[in-house]
């Protein structure tokens, strides 16, 4: 059986429990009613018919487990790693005394941990009192109420986010009482915030109890728990879940504490991995707020000085210009002077051809290319490119980036432009949708989405929110920014980086790879921000993988050897 076969049987296999779950419920519900007709029909209660007691009965219910779908990868494997777990909930109605509940509850709970709010016991409905019980607590809960204790219940609640959820910043999260309470059941990030129309739709399932003419409980009858009859929608992503595992275990295992990786389709631009660090706690966002490395911030969208990886962008300019031509060769002597500034190279590498500046990161070669192709054309390109502006990409996190003032650049700003640093800011993705460029010629659109896969014709529900879809992303279908003969020049020199040039950690044994690295100087006494940015294998190439590590140093020594390792893992299966 093949390994992507196995996923879709995983996926259905998954599917089946869930539908299991659903149905049982359903039948156990089911059961229960048909229990309790035949015992109206047959039984007296106090010398009173049931009959006409039944007449007068009334199941009280109240919305419980706010239905929310999924967001599952490709395969239709969730993301999210939902699962059950219990809560505890009270019926005021039910309970009668509080004190006498919340007294009994600290037995439980342990004292001053149980707080009941008047207007909560006022109100009537069912109190949820904790979630993710323990086995433990959930058998004591039980035995409390079998000795007597009215109106205290376990009842089972859906968990969203499980320990082995992935991409979290692409799946963002709800607070954590969004099954309970319909105030919390609201997206907060990523794709839960971008589709929150879509995910919320569908039925509440219920907690309820049958009561009779004076409000106390019917005979014979207990709390029940229904399901909601429309299911709410699943979202199904562009996400591999194989490979977005292995792109974060290979970051976590390379102790990269802030940084992001990307990994696109090449043949169709879609994000087939989008990882972020650090992470967040998505079953407990509290937990995670106001961290010193701002946890939440989804950096594979966030914009950061590029070093070197510009270069790429900046022959591209110079030749889609006509600024320079394919076969120039050029000078380094290590170093350059411009202005009153001299910029230096890691060497002097002597007489060099194009493919050998971008190769080996030439700063000197670069400035010189840069001065004569002019900031207005520089700029011009690095636009028609995608930086600074939004890609499209389907979370509303995304930012733009930003490009300097063409206007205003002297030569030192021209210069500092070419070899990538000054005011410039660019996104992990855009860089990634800037390397499929390469090998394709054309800009398109990423996509998180498969299509028809948050849509639901019938229900026309899932239109995203206004806010996301006013912004105006670069156009869908791909615009061609680069001629073949750039594209040709560009590949040799990527090719060069993994062979014999700075980027030689991250060539893939077996498939071959080509890429650019980047080393971003951020200032005095912090460590530079390394990147590296490339496409596997050699020969057709399937995928760009854009790896980026927040002062964690230098490009070729940190990020091209995580390159490495991640494309090896995903080529290897
Ligand atoms: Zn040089």
């Amino acid at each position: 059986m093949t390994i992507r076969r196995a996923q879709r049987k995983e996926a259905e296999i998954i599917a089946g429990r869930l539908s299991i779950l659903r149905t049982s419920a359903g039948v156990l519900i089911f059961c229960l009613l048909i229990v309790c007709f035949n015992y109206q029909i047959v039984g007296k209660v106090g010398g009173r018919s049931l009959l006409v007691l039944a007449r007068r009965q009334h199941l009280e219910r109240v919305s419980a487990g706010i239905p929310r779908g999924n967001i599952l990868d490709r395969h239709g494997v969730p993301l999210n790693d939902p699962g059950w777990g219990a809560a505890c909930v009270v019926f005021p109605q039910l309970a009668g005394d509080s004190e006498k509940v919340v007294k009994a509850l600290e037995q439980v709970f342990g004292k001053g941990s149980v707080l009941l709010e008047d207007n909560q016991w006022s109100s009537g409905g069912p109190v949820r009192i904790a979630g993710d019980l323990s086995s433990q607590t959930a058998q004591a809960l039980i035995a409390l109420n079998r000795s007597g204790l009215e109106g205290v219940y376990v009842v089972p609640e859906e968990r969203r986010y499980g320990p082995e959820s992935l991409a979290r910043h692409v799946v963002g999260y709800v607070p954590r009482n969004a099954y309970f309470d319909s105030a919390d059941n609201v997206g907060q990030l990523g794709l839960e915030r971008y589709l929150d129309g879509t995910l919320k739709g569908g039925d509440a399932s219920w907690v309820g109890v049958v009561l009779a003419g004076d409000r106390s409980v019917f005979p014979g009858s207990s709390v029940r728990i229904g399901p909601g009859l429309l299911p709410p929608i699943d979202v199904r992503t562009t996400i591999d879940a194989r490979i977005q595992r292995i792109v974060e275990r290979t970051m976590d295992a390379a102790g990269v504490s802030k940084g992001a990786a990307v990994v696109l389709d090449i043949n169709t631009g879609q994000v087939l991995a989008m990882a972020s660090r650090p992470d967040f706690q998505q079953d407990r966002p509290d937990a995670s707020i106001g961290l010193r490395d701002a946890p939440f911030v989804n950096r594979a969208v966030s914009a950061f000085i590029p070093g070197s990886v510009y270069k790429t962008v900046i022959v591209a300019a110079a030749l889609e210009s006509g600024a320079i031509q394919p076969h120039q060769r050029f000078q380094c002597n290590g170093s350059i002077k411009v202005g009153d500034r001299e910029v230096k190279c890691t060497r002097a590498h002597g007489e060099i051809t194009l493919e050998e500046a971008l190769g080996y990161s030439c700063n000197c070669a670069l400035i010189e290319i840069a001065l004569k192709t002019g900031p207005e054309k520089l700029l011009e390109f690095s636009k028609r490119a995608g930086f600074g502006k939004l890609t499209g990409i389907e979370l509303p996190e995304e930012s733009s980036g930003y490009l300097p003032n063409g206007r205003e650049m002297l030569a030192g700003d021209v210069a500092n432009f070419a070899i990538g640093q000054g005011y410039l800011g660019v996104t992990p993705l855009q860089m990634a949708v800037f390397f499929r460029a390469i090998v394709t010629g054309e800009l398109d659109r990423p996509t998180l989405l498969l299509p028809g896969g948050g849509e639901d014709p019938e229900r026309k529900v899932g239109r995203p929110a206004a806010e996301t879809s006013a912004r105006s992303p670069t156009p869908r279908n791909g615009t061609t920014i680069m001629s073949q003969e750039t594209s040709k020049v560009l590949r040799e020199s990527l090719l060069l980086g993994t062979t014999t040039g700075t980027g030689q950690l991250a060539w893939v044994p077996r498939f071959g790879s080509a890429g650019k690295t980047g080393t971003a100087e951020v200032g005095e006494g912090r460590l530079p921000h390394a990147w590296f940015v490339g496409f596997c294998p050699l020969v057709s190439p399937k995928f760009v993988i854009c790896v980026f590590v927040e002062n964690g140093g230098e490009g070729p020594a940190v990020a091209a050897p995580l390159f490495g390792e991640i494309a090896l893992k995903i080529l290897a299966r």
